[in-house]
This record gives C-alpha cells, sequence and structure tokens, in this order.
C-alpha cells in the first residue's frame, strides 16, 4: 500500500488557498489519498461563509471497536499581504517548510495521515481508525456538528479523538490539552421609569440599578477552579445609555458581558445562577430586566485517562519531553465532539495566524513519529 511523506503532504495541503470555507478541491484529493490506503470516505456538507456549502469530510477505516479518531481542520485565516515567501507556495528553506496552514493545521493532518500509512503498511489492528476533517473552523463552525450529527444517525461511536491543533509552543509534545473553558455572551437591560432629573422620587433610574447589578455580579465568587482550569470569570464589555439630554433620567441602560467558565459549570445552570443575582437586585430598585444570552462553547474535559498517560509517555521517548496537561488556548473544533474522551496535540503554535507562519522541518517528522506510537500502542 501507499506511504505518504509527512513534508509533501503537507506542501500540496498547503497549496490549496482554502481561505474561509473555500474548497478548491481539497477534500476531493484528501478522499483520494485516503481512499488509496483503504478509508471509506464521505464528503459531509454544511452551511458555507459563501453561497456555497462547505465541506467536510468523515473517513474510516475498519469497522469494529475500539475506534481511535483524529479530528483536524483544512481552512486557513487569511492574512496573506506582505508574506516574504508567498503563502501558498509551500516552500521549503532552511529547514523550514513555509506558508499559511504549515502550522494551523494543514502540517498537523499531513503527519496523521503520513502515520497512519506508515501503521497500515507495517501492521494488522483489530479496530478502526477515522478521520474528521471540517472545512470551517477558523470561521462559523458549522462542519464538525453536521459530521457528528452523521455519525449518530449511522451509530458510529468514537472511543479516543486526537485533535490535531497546534498546542505545543517551545517543542513538540510539550504541552497537551485536554480541555477547555466555556465562553457565553450575554446582555442585560435594566428598563426603570424616565423623569426630570430634578423630581427626584417620580422617576426610577436604570442606571442605578444597572451599577448595582454590575457590582453584585463582580464580587458574586462562582468557584474556585478546578485542578487544570483557573476559576471562572464574568466580565463586563461594554454598557450603554441611549440618552441625550442631561436633566433626563433615562428609560433604560443596559451592558454587555462576557464569561469565561470552568468545567464546574453548565451554561444552563450558569444563566440560571446570573439571572437569579440580576433580577433579585432589580427587584429591591424597582426595574424590569431582560436578559440575552449566546453560548460561544460549553466546557469540557477529559479526566487523565490510560490513553492521555499513553500519550504523555510516548512523548517522553519520541521527544524527551515531559508533557503538560492543560486546558489553555482559544477554541477549536473540539468543543463539539460531546463526550468523547479526547486530548489536543499537534505542531508548535508560534507562528500561527501571523504573516509568514511557517513550521520547522523537524517538528513535522517527530510529530508523525508521535501520531505512528500512538497508533501502534493504541491497538
Ligand atoms: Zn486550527
Amino acid at each position: 500500500m501507499k506511504i505518504f511523506n509527512e513534508i509533501k503532504l503537507a506542501q500540496e495541503l498547503i497549496r490549496f488557498p482554502t481561505i474561509k470555507t473555500e474548497d478548491k478541491g481539497i477534500m476531493k484529493f484528501l478522499s483520494r489519498k485516503l481512499t488509496a490506503i483503504g478509508f471509506k470516505c464521505i464528503i459531509i456538507k454544511s452551511k458555507g461563509t459563501g453561497p456555497k456549502p462547505a465541506l467536510n469530510l468523515y473517513a474510516r477505516s475498519g469497522k469494529s471497536k475500539p475506534h481511535i479518531n483524529f479530528l483536524g481542520h483544512t481552512d486557513t485565516v487569511a492574512n496573506l499581504n506582505n508574506w516574504k515567501i508567498s503563502p501558498f507556495k509551500a516552500v521549503v528553506k532552511n529547514g523550514y517548510l513555509n506558508g499559511r496552514g504549515s502550522q494551523d493545521m494543514k502540517g498537523g493532518i499531513a503527519c496523521f495521515i503520513s502515520a497512519i500509512s506508515k501503521f497500515i503498511n507495517n501492521k494488522k489492528f483489530k479496530g478502526s481508525i477515522s478521520i474528521i476533517i471540517t472545512a470551517d473552523e477558523e470561521t462559523t463552525g458549522y462542519g464538525c456538528p453536521a459530521v457528528m450529527k452523521y455519525l449518530r444517525k449511522k451509530g458510529d461511536k468514537i472511543d479516543f479523538s486526537i485533535v490535531g491543533e497546534p498546542s505545543s509552543n517551545k517543542s513538540v509534545g510539550d504541552e497537551i490539552r485536554i480541555g477547555r473553558r466555556g465562553s457565553m455572551n450575554g446582555i442585560v437591560t435594566v428598563y426603570g421609569k424616565s423623569g426630570h432629573s430634578a423630581f427626584a422620587g417620580t422617576y426610577i433610574n436604570p442606571c442605578t440599578a444597572l451599577a448595582k447589578i454590575i457590582a453584585r455580579l463582580k464580587s458574586s465568587s462562582l468557584d474556585n477552579g478546578t485542578k487544570f482550569m483557573p476559576p471562572s470569570n464574568l466580565e463586563f464589555t461594554k454598557m450603554n445609555v441611549d440618552n441625550l439630554s442631561e436633566n433626563v433620567v433615562p428609560q433604560s441602560a443596559s451592558a454587555k458581558f462576557n464569561v469565561r467558565f470552568n468545567s464546574k459549570h453548565k451554561s444552563a445552570s450558569l444563566k440560571k445562577k446570573l439571572s437569579k443575582i440580576i433580577n433579585t437586585v432589580a427587584k429591591k430598585e424597582k426595574c424590569k430586566t431582560k436578559i440575552e444570552y449566546r453560548v460561544s462553547g460549553e466546557a469540557f474535559y477529559t479526566k487523565p485517562n490510560k490513553e492521555i498517560y499513553m500519550v504523555k509517555k510516548i512523548i517522553k521517548k519520541v521527544t524527551g519531553n515531559s508533557a503538560k496537561l492543560n486546558c489553555r488556548g482559544g477554541t477549536s473544533d473540539s468543543r463539539f465532539l460531546g463526550s468523547i474522551p479526547r486530548l489536543e496535540l499537534g505542531l508548535r503554535n508560534t507562528t500561527i495566524h501571523m504573516v509568514d507562519e511557517r513550521s520547522p522541518i523537524s517538528d513535522l517528522k517527530k510529530l508523525t513519529k508521535i501520531y505512528y506510537n500512538i497508533l501502534e500502542n493504541y491497538f
């Protein structure tokens, strides 16, 4: 069977200019590669940023348990001006692979597919390997939920997932992410009774109530944090009172806030808790409120299990690094994986989203080795 070289494959992937949810033929290309090493591929459509749908890929080899999965994305961010080397040429120079997506995260995808091709060639295994590649991780994030819906319908159950986002920092494998904080936005609007500011007692000032609500929310502790996540934090980001007059008490006042919360909370119970605090203060001030929430992602966390310790051991063997388990970093498609035990492990994140994104060739080789060893140890 075919063996794919990680550097060559990464170069081929970078040469597809997949900005936003544009496909440019990359999913067909990946399907061809994976079919050649025995995978069954299916393209799953989701809503794209333009008129065309985004194309996401689900590929599986094997039918039985245990089922290990790799999750990645082929879309890249733009920021394409003033590069020293053209962002889609994928030039290898002075020990670096240059190009948009080299670290985030076409490089990681190439490493995993290369590792699989070598593994399948060398070993007979009992179980399944699957790959999910989404087309909108950097933008809308509809792709991964669409694939998960397909898997639920089909009854495909993933036992462990490796998210290939660039989690490493100073060297490959120095950090493994085992969870992520949740994020929720809120807008609270307080309604009072307007009036002439000279006539105290005839109006109810919503500004006063809002100030008290903010003070109460800021002084309420949400929790003390967990072993891997800091205490949850609520931060006000905007306050607004529409009022052009200096002597009129306004009808309403509003404020926006963002909460970063740890795995001690679910957004639903957090909403209840916050609304209760807000409404208690508002009631005392004789004001009415409207509270709106938008959840960007629930907090999730995989308790270090035997797979996570196995990966830690492999990293030590391949790189000498003692990987730190943490929950840092921005959001990723990992948030859509529900209760699947998982970790995030990929290339370094030193130049992601920047001008002149690049990855050391040696990093790509190391990561491929790590992924290969994970497969060998998993089965
Ligand atoms: Zn990414």
